[in-house]
């Protein structure tokens, strides 16, 4: 480790001089620390549910095992067996969540380039986000609705907003009690769209409010475990903000409910700008 942050670096040698450049190794140096933290709380992370499936098919295995001689009594061991069977469901369900968010996350910090931006209808990101979210709403007995401006266009993928949104609401349905209601938005101002959701729930205490958008940061670990959330979901919204030239902000109440605003650029970035026929702006 270099404590200056300064790598000097030779640069070519001519007959009576030698170049030298300053590189500047701070960022690389944090960078690096940030990979190696992130694959700590990837094994961390993995290990749990993991080690839960282990357990649970060697007991699963124990509990179906033939009895001695004669005709055994199999129905409490069968009752067992399927209460493992159940577990073992859950928890795979979790690991292969982990793992795809985990992979997403990664494509999005730049592990594989960016899709071309394209012209995305709001509209279309909203009745998608709603769909994907109506059997956990209802399973949480959660009304979602939407009052939303009609025919807004943000620029960039389609597939990512969607599960920017759909994050959110996911959050609001899962961190809200039974009976209450999430409200779904968009509205354009001069420069952005903003596409807000907000819910009556928990809410998110001041000390936490800065850090959920770190992977794996819960401000309430028992019950984030609880919903079958990963940790990763305010990680990915932020990044796909970002990667739109936008932003994710947050304000909340403890107890009180929170509203989360996705803030995209109304305008089409000038990559787009040059191949779209006719852009009414
Ligand atoms: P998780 O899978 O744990 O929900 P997220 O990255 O989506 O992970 O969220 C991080 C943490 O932020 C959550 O564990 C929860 O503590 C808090 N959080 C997120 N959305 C909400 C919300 N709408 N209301 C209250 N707390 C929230």
């Amino acid at each position: 480790e270099n404590p200056l942050g300064v790598h000097l670096r030779a640069m070519g040698l001519g007959n009576d001089h030698v170049a030298v450049e300053a590189v500047d190794v701070t960022e690389s140096h944090r960078l690096a620390r940030v990979r190696r933290d992130f694959v700590a709380n990837v094994s961390h992370e993995l290990k749990t549910p993991i080690g839960a499936l282990q357990l649970l098919a060697e007991a699963l295995l124990d509990a179906t095992e033939p009895a001695g001689a004669g005709p055994p009594d199999r129905s409490e061991d069968l009752v067992a067996a399927r209460r493992f069977a159940e577990r073992i469901q859950h928890e795979s369900t979790r690991l292969g969540r982990l793992v795809q968010e985990l992979l997403e996350l990664t494509r999005l910090q730049g592990a594989e380039p960016q899709p071309a931006p394209e012209p995305v209808a709001v509209d279309w990101v909203i009745s998608e986000v709603i769909d994907r979210t109506r059997t956990a709403a209802t399973a949480r007995r959660v009304t979602v609705t939407v009052d939303a401006q009609r025919g807004l266009t943000v620029y960039g993928s389609d597939s990512q907003l969607a599960t920017a949104v759909a994050n959110l609401v996911e959050n609001a349905v899962n961190y809200s009690s039974e009976d209450t209601t999430v409200l779904v938005t968009a509205r354009a101002t001069p420069e952005h769209v903003e596409i807000a959701v907000t819910d009556q729930g928990i809410g998110i205490a001041p000390t936490d409010v800065d850090r959920i958008f770190e992977r794996f940061y819960r401000a309430d670990q028992a019950r984030s475990r609880a919903t079958g959330g990963t940790g990763l979901g305010l990680a990915i919204v932020k990044h796909i903000a970002s990667n739109h030239g936008g932003r994710v902000e947050v304000t909340s109440t403890l107890g009180g409910g929170s509203t989360f605003t996705l803030r995209l650029p109304a305008r089409p970035p000038d990559d787009l700008l040059s191949t779209l026929p006719s852009v009414g702006i």
